[in-house]
């Protein structure tokens, strides 16, 4: 690292011993004066990529960022560091406005936070020439991108920093990029010259698991039983109706669940969000429209209850989970008609020809992800053109190598009773006379007296439920949505037919099996018996949070860091990662008083007892705990 006074700032201020080495290789091109573009995974440690140089050059760092509802959470995690940060948005009053605009202009902010819209009006320009401007840090940069999922209009407008600033180094940051992504980037914000920092995308304390669906409720409670009791996290859904049930069903089972979609109203949507933000344990239950711009660090686990379009997508939402670098899992659970919705969906689209193709060929990689039977993390990374040589070992398909069966005669008869029944019937139907079930439906049809009812009868409906998923997954059919779903054959269905190519297949296992056997207590990074003193810690920082969401007080890793090291004096606290200066001096005392008092009690089996001053919500969680 060239330049010193940045780690100097790191140690006091943010309290942690070195940068990532990404990090200082960024940190230090932009104190330099360089463009840059920082392509970084979630939790890769982005943010101070851009603060850190804001306050080792002079002026003030002028931060653009898409959602004005998370400012508020950006700038008060700045401010617990006794970092002078504020932000300017629509929410404000004209007095607010001007306030800080003052502050501005007298150089006291060190970071300002504005949405694009507002940065670019001419007064807010105007304002920024008379101001010493430290650096522009274009956050969430893929919104400039058509070809994301993210795009936002006002971000096109941000090449005009370049021109009208042209001395201020501009750094651009994103988690998601493809190639696509990364070219529109450079050309629609004037990157050419910027120097370019790609990381590696991986995200190892994820764990990936992928399961089919027999009953996703109880394969996903199971999940949570054995994994995570109290823990944050995410459920995601495709429809708004399923997020309500999904939700009043987990509140049901005894957990703290609200829904957040784009049917609620904006308060609702806000106090739910910020519940998930400022309690502890809370499940958001989802659409995609939850989540951009989330920097909760603490959220354990994504689970999808239905297969996301694109692997861009199910990256970017399984990547809310562990920013912390504490283990994490990315769960989900699918079925066929995931399957047969997504595929319809995409035909019946008024897309142009070029865009359905776009994502057409997305839904195949991702269905060819749920599909898979080796490492899901190599076929992830090397989806975004990244590698790993050997396999992660942290996937279910690493823990759980599935077995493959040879399919071809099973395949046959499915596909066989779809040609005979002449190509106009769905699933169900299918399934009904491959098992020989007597119904009025197929007699009328005559279906009954054909060569393949019954041939089936020796398999279960469920397991041609999940054949048919995998023939139609692997594209042997096709899903006619104009027909309500009827199967029709394509090219690939022949040289099966005829006997020509066998079809070796995965192994269906039951959704739950993987995880029971994998059981992992509550919070695995915690051992069992440091978890009285973990929940007097979590209590302890929720008492001080003052508020706002207790992780401003201290973070999870920076808690697991204490029960390591038992800091009892102001020194060794102070060594504990993300204990800086401010922080030492605000919170250190209670803290060490805590930890003291804990561990001079330690042997009168401090575990059956519940802190007094314990939130309701850790009582909750020892409760849950012990009921199980
Ligand atoms: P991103 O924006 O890339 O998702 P963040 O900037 O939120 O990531 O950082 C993720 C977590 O890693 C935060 O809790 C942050 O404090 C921590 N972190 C970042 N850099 C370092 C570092 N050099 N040493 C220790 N922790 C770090
Ligand atoms: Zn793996």
């Amino acid at each position: 690292m060239k330049h010193k006074d940045a780690l100097d700032i790191l140690q006091t201020i943010y309290g942690y011993d070195r940068f990532r080495p990404q990090q200082a290789r960024i940190i230090d091109s932009v104190i330099d004066g360089n463009d840059v573009l920082v392509l970084m995974p979630t939790g890769g440690g982005k943010s101070l990529c851009y603060q850190v140089p804001s306050l080792v050059r002079e002026g003030t760092g002028i931060v653009v960022s898409p959602l004005i509802a998370l400012m508020q959470d950006q700038v008060d995690a700045l401010n617990a560091l006794n970092l002078n940060a504020a932000f300017i948005n629509s929410s404000m009053s004209a007095q607010q406005i001007a306030q800080t605009e003052q502050a501005l202009i007298d150089g006291d902010l060190d970071l300002l936070y504005v949405a694009p819209e507002r940065l670019l009006m001419d007064s807010m320009l105007a304002l920024l020439d008379q101001c010493k401007l430290a650096l522009f840090a274009i956050d969430e940069a893929h919104c400039v991108s058509q070809w994301g999922h993210d795009f936002r209009r006002e971000y096109m407008g941000l090449h005009v920093l370049h021109t009208r600033f042209p001395t201020v180094p501009r750094i651009a940051l994103t988690a998601t990029a493809d190639q696509r992504t990364r070219d529109e980037i450079v050309s629609n914000l004037k990157l050419e010259d910027a120097a370019r920092y790609i990381s590696s995308f991986d995200r190892p304390n994820i764990r990936y698991a992928i399961h089919e669906a027999g009953n996703a409720k109880d394969a996903m409670l199971q999940f949570l039983d054995d994994n995570h009791p109290g823990d944050a996290g995410i459920v995601y859904c495709l429809s708004r109706k399923k997020v309500e049930d999904i939700a009043q069903w987990l509140v049901k089972q005894g957990r703290k669940a609200v829904p957040y979609h784009a049917g609620l109203s904006a308060e609702m949507r806000q106090e739910h969000q910020s519940r998930f933000l400022r309690e502890d344990g809370v499940i958001v239950v989802a659409t995609i429209a939850f989540g951009m711009g989330i920097d909760k660090p603490d959220v354990r686990f994504v689970a999808h209850l239905n297969l996301p379009k694109s692997i861009e997508a199910y990256y970017q939402e399984t990547g809310r989970a562990g920013r912390d670098g504490l283990p994490a899992n990315a769960w989900m659970s699918y079925g066929l008609q995931d399957v047969i919705n997504l595929r319809s969906m995409m035909q019946e689209s008024d897309a142009d020809e070029e865009h359905k193709r776009v994502e057409h060929h997305k839904l195949e990689a991702m269905l060819g992800l749920a599909e898979l039977s080796t490492c899901r993390r190599q076929s992830l990374l090397e989806y975004f053109d990244d590698e790993l040589p050997k396999p992660c070992g942290n996937c279910d398909n690493c823990l759980n190598p599935p077995s493959t069966w040879d399919a071809t005669e099973a395949a046959q008869k499915a596909l066989s009773c779809v040609y005979r029944t002449g190509q106009r019937f769905g699933v169900n139907y299918l399934i009904d006379v491959l098992v020989g079930k007597e119904a009025e439906r197929i007699k009328s049809f005559g279906h009954d007296k054909q060569s393949t009812f019954g041939i089936g009868a020796d398999r279960s409906a469920t397991e041609w439920r999940a054949l048919y998923r995998q023939l139609i997954a692997k594209g042997l059919l096709s899903v006619d949505m104009g027909g309500h779903g009827s199967l029709t054959l394509t090219e690939l269905a022949r040289p099966i037919l005829r006997g020509e190519r066998d079809l070796q297949l995965r192994k269906i296992s039951n959704a739950t099996g993987g995880a029971k056997k994998k059981k992992r207590a509550q919070a695995e990074h915690i051992a069992q018996a440091d978890r009285p003193l973990w929940e007097k810690l979590r209590a302890l920082r929720a008492s001080l949070s003052d508020g706002k969401p207790a992780y401003l007080v201290f973070n999870d890793s920076t808690l697991v860091d204490m029960l390591e090291q038992r800091p009892t004096t102001h020194e060794q606290m102070a060594s504990v990662s993300g204990v800086g200066k401010h922080k030492l001096e605000k919170y250190g005392d209670a803290f060490i008083d805590l930890i003291r008092e804990f561990d001079m009690f330690a042997d009168c089996d401090a575990s059956d007892e519940v802190p007094d001053d314990a939130s309701a919500d850790t009582r909750d969680n020892q409760l849950a705990d012990t009921t199980r």
